[in-house]
């Protein structure tokens, strides 16, 4: 997957397959618009995006941190009305948008618009002011309808170049649109008269045959006719009445009510004018289509006669003093070619017309209003001009021209982004780029275009000399001039080049020009006729005749470019005289502005693409020829001539803060770290340059950056994997000794529990013997004790019954016995009252009986309690780590141990 950048110029690796890559990849994640260095390229959709030109996207635009990132074509547009309004830069702005037919040159500058008329109605406190920006987006569909027809690749293709003036008046956030001018460029008339197999005409004929009405169709003679040459009704389609209407609301809503009457009658005399064909009986010109003869010459307020014989007979002066000689024409072509000047004059100066109309309602709107007398205009202009065309085959005069614009437009560009940029390093405190070696190239091609010995030299100069030089001639004497204007030129690669045909055997009617966008080959056939572009001089006085007002008004305008289109001596200028002389004058108003760039882009050429999803409409090589036609990939060069990555020092310096050498800079701020990382690696220094800004490298740099700083970072890792090892084996050799250890401990502690039961047993087994015999050693005692307590009792009874010779006492024995020490007290004895015994003498406590301490005797009998000896046993251990140290043995110990413990 390739890197999803927003500029191009960004890239890691500055190359056409990369661009396309990125540009590629964003397209199928519909990120239709990139930043190529200060140029947006837009890429056609193919289908309607709301979602990306909603209100809600005119607001997020309308903040500024926003838009300079974010490419779009509000941004853009959000980019320059800040420049203007807060004077940074240029005091003039312009915005120039090409690309080729069909890439959204239209669309992109139509949302310009509509966001700058957004921004003007945000802004707006003067309530009329907005007029300017509603009646732009008015006179949209009339100048369609009037300037772009159908071709191969666009149905709607304009067919002539556009410059939008807008005009602002006042300071920062009060800075108001006051008014508006368009200018036109090289519109395309020889499609009125022509069209190539598959295209039409220009959409206003095929809207006025779906939408007139019946009446106006039968007034101006439209009914009931099979074909229009020029038109053909069969090639209308289903939106063409829809836009008759748009177009009609325009001309109302400019106020051109009278103009459009007058435009569908002039539009009708050109239908008729077409359907004319020649014919020559007894060496006479007429016409089967006299119908549409009369027709054409009443609606154009002319006499059909003469408008006939203008177009078949011709005047010749030789001089201004002699008289004029007449000639009839010597072929249907020749006709044909006057009526086919006829129809491409009365369109263009019609178009002109409207075009006027249409600018004296953009210049007058706002003159009531009161604050602009004090500050100076300042223009924001949109330039929407033609894209650079190559045709297979029959590239002529009309591609030569649009081509040679683009190169001139390119040109520019490479210039003053070039100036640019060496201003900036200057400021930025670093070398400037050699600027020569880098637009020499550039600047030699266009000097073979337009220079005294140039394909427009001689082109011009055989219109002057009129000397009858054919097709062939033109084309050798232009490869010939071009290959002497080529010795000595020490840059050879954009001379232009002889084609392969001009070396076969036929004579050569084609020349190569290498452009920056690639070689095109042109064709010399009609290049010299559609050069001079001659108006016979009887076509103009019998216009002149006519009795229509539009006529007269549209001739009233075009006599005063007439005439201002003749040389000193008296010479009509040529079609590429007259298209430099604009182009100089586009390069002056371009020369006072900031240009911005926008380059559309179509992704694929095949309608059918209209249906796929993004991946499926894209195609590679054809957008590769127009990002070279664009001058995009010239663009991503010229960006490249310099330091072309940029970066603040914050993010240099996080980025590449390994390559600094010790850990303590990186306390200092960004720009020092810059600056010592570059000190650190001299090598690098005139590749990567610390600016005053920002860091400035060059693609060299930032990979020599990138690789030190991969080999610092390997280092530093293998670094960490070694002392990660070390710590592991040690952690393992800390763990063997650790089970080692704790073995050796459980065991020690499992001998001494083992010697310490070992112990306890025998001392258990030695007190059971001790217990047995002193149990024997006991039950003698009391035997012996019996025996001596009777023996004793025996006596002391005997003594007594000697004494009183009664009957012997019974002695009682106290109750608490037990808790009395071990003398048995004989608390009473009874004798027999009726005894006449004498009593005792002695007290009882005489005749107590001293008793052994474990024997007590109970009455007669002997009673023998044992107390086992109560023996206390605890283990008490040092504190250990081992588990279950302090956990007493029960199970594996004897019972009788147990004992012992408790
Ligand atoms: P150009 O003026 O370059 O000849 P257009 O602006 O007429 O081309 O665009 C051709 C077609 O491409 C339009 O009719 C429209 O369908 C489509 N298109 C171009 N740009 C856009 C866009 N930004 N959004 C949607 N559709 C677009």
């Amino acid at each position: 997957m390739h890197e999803n950048i927003e500029d191009l110029t960004h890239l890691k690796k500055l190359d056409s397959s990369t661009v396309l890559q990125c540009l590629q990849s964003r397209y199928k994640q519909k990120q239709f618009y990139t930043w190529a260095g200060p140029t947006l390229v837009a890429l056609n959709p193919l289908k309607d995006v709301p979602e990306l030109y909603s209100k809600r996207m005119m607001h997020l635009f309308a903040h500024e941190s926003f838009t300079y990132k974010t490419p779009h074509i509000f941004a853009l547009g959000q980019r320059t009305l800040r420049h203007l309004q807060w004077g940074l830069g240029k005091t003039h702005q312009a915005i120039v948008v090409n690309g080729e037919s069909g890439a959204g040159k239209t669309c992109n500058a139509l949302y310009l618009l509509s966001f700058l008329a957004a921004m003007e109605t945000n802004n707006n406190e003067v309530p009329n002011s907005s007029n300017i920006e509603v009646l732009l987006c008015q006179s949209n569909p009339l100048l369609e309808a009037l300037g772009n027809a159908q071709t191969l690749k666009n149905e709607n293709s304009s067919r002539f170049g556009k410059l939008i003036r807008l005009v602002y008046l006042g300071e920062g956030a009060s800075t108001q649109l006051v008014s508006a001018h368009i200018e036109t460029y090289l519109l395309e008339s020889t499609r009125v008269a022509r069209q190539a197999a598959g295209e039409r005409n220009f959409h206003i004929f095929y809207q006025m045959l779906a939408g007139l009405s019946d009446s106006l169709k039968t007034e101006l003679e439209l009914k009931d006719v099979p074909i229009w040459e020029i038109a053909s009704e069969r090639d209308c389609n289903a939106v063409d009445e829809a836009q008759f209407h748009a177009t009609v609301a325009a001309l109302e809503q400019l106020s051109l009510e009278d103009t459009a009457n007058q435009l569908w009658k002039l539009l009708a005399a050109l239908l008729h004018l077409g359907n004319i064909k020649f014919t020559v009986t007894q060496e006479t010109w007429t016409t089967n289509q006299r119908h549409h003869m009369e027709s054409a010459a009443r609606l154009l307020g002319l006499n059909s006669n003469e408008l006939f014989q203008v177009f078949t007979v011709r005047n010749f002066q030789a001089g201004t003093k002699s008289p004029a000689v007449v000639r009839p024409c010597s072929s249907q072509n020749e006709c044909a070619a006057r009526r086919d000047t006829l129809i491409k004059l009365l369109y263009r100066m019609t178009f002109d017309t409207v075009l006027e109309s249409v600018n004296e309602k953009l210049q007058h709107t706002n003159n009531d209003q009161g604050q602009g007398h004090l500050f100076t205009p300042k223009y924001l202009c949109i330039l929407d001009l033609y894209g650079f065309e190559s045709f297979q085959y029959g590239n002529s005069l009309e591609q030569l021209c649009i081509n040679y614009a683009n190169e001139r437009l390119q040109y520019y560009f490479t210039i003053n982004y070039l100036k640019e940029q060496q201003v900036h390093l200057a400021n930025e405190g670093l070398n400037s780029i050699d600027l020569d070696e880098n637009v020499l190239d550039k600047h030699n091609l266009i000097s073979f275009l337009d220079g005294p010995v140039s394909v427009f030299g001689v082109l011009n100069e055989e219109c002057y000399l009129n000397r009858g030089c054919d097709d062939s001639q033109v084309c050798i004497r232009i490869q010939s001039s071009l290959n002497e204007r080529t010795k000595g030129v020490r840059s050879m690669p954009p001379s232009p080049r002889m084609p392969r045909v001009s070396r076969t055997k036929a004579p050569p009617v084609e020349f190569a020009i290498s452009h920056y966008a690639g070689l095109v080959s042109y064709s010399t056939v009609a290049m010299l006729d559609k050069n001079r572009d001659q108006v016979p001089g009887e076509m103009m006085s019998l216009l002149s005749k006519s009795k229509s007002h539009f006529i007269k008004l549209l001739l009233g305008k075009d006599a005063l470019i007439f005439n201002a289109t003749h040389t000193m001596n008296g010479r009509r200028h040529t079609v590429l005289a007259k298209f430099k002389n604009s182009l100089d004058n586009l390069m002056r108003i371009l020369n006072a502005c900031d240009v911005h760039y926008v380059r559309c882009i179509r992704p694929s050429v095949s309608e059918i693409h209209y249906t796929s999803s993004p991946s499926q409409r894209w195609d590679q090589d054809y957008v590769d020829a127009q990002l070279n036609a664009c001058g995009v990939i010239d663009t991503i060069k010229v960006s490249s001539f310099g330091y072309p990555i940029r970066m603040s020092h914050e993010e240099f310096a996080t980025r590449y803060q390994y390559l600094s050498s010790s850990r303590r800079d990186r306390n200092l701020d960004a720009k020092e770290i810059c600056r010592r990382i570059s000190e650190n690696y001299p090598q690098m220094a005139s590749e990567v340059r610390v600016g005053n800004s920002q860091m400035y490298a060059t693609e060299k740099g930032i990979e020599m950056a990138e690789r030190w700083k991969l080999q610092v970072r390997n280092q530093a890792a293998s670094i960490v994997q070694r002392w990660w090892r070390e710590h592991l084996r040690r952690k393992k050799a800390a763990l063997t000794i650790q089970n080692w250890w704790r073995t050796i401990v459980v065991v020690r502690a499992a001998n001494k529990v083992k010697r310490w039961w070992k112990r306890k047993r025998s001392a258990a087994q030695l007190l059971l013997k001790v217990g047995q015999i002193s149990n024997s050693v006991r039950v003698v005692q009391r035997s012996v004790r019996r025996w001596l307590a009777r023996v004793r009792a025996r006596r002391a009874i005997r003594q007594l019954r000697a004494q009183i010779s009664c009957p012997p006492p019974v002695a009682q024995i106290d109750e608490n016995w037990c808790d009395s020490n071990t003398t048995l007290k004989v608390v009473s004895l009874n004798w027999a009252e009726n005894n006449n015994c004498a009593k005792p003498t002695q007290s009882p406590s005489l005749i107590s009986l001293q008793l052994s301490r474990l024997n007590y005797f109970y009455s007669v009998g002997v009673i023998s309690i044992r107390r086992p000896p109560s023996v206390r046993a605890r283990f008490i251990t040092r504190k250990t780590c081992l588990p279950f140290s302090f956990i007493p043995p029960k199970t594996q110990l004897p019972t009788g141990l147990t004992d012992a413990y408790l």
